[in-house]
C-alpha cells in the first residue's frame, strides 16, 4: 500500500509503499524526494486501524 510520511529534515510530504506481505514489522531507508537526505522508515501494522504506523527519523542523524 501507498502510505504518506513527513520526513523528519525538511517537514515534506512523500510517498512510500509498503510491501504488507513482507510482514507488519518492517524498516526500510528512502530517500526524501526534496532534500534527498535517508529517512529510516519504520512500519508497524496497527491491528485496530487496519493500516501501518510509521515512524521516521532521518538516518545521518541517528
Ligand atoms: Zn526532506
Amino acid at each position: 500500500m501507498d502510505l504518506n510520511y513527513q520526513c523528519a529534515s525538511c517537514g515534506k510530504t512523500n510517498e512510500v509503499f509498503i510491501e504488507e506481505e513482507l510482514g507488519h514489522h518492517q524498516q526500510l531507508v528512502e530517500d526524501c524526494a526534496v532534500c534527498c537526505r535517508p529517512m529510516v522508515i519504520t512500519a508497524r501494522w496497527n491491528e485496530w486501524s487496519k493500516e501501518f504506523d510509521l515512524e521516521v527519523y532521518q538516518e545521518d542523524l541517528g
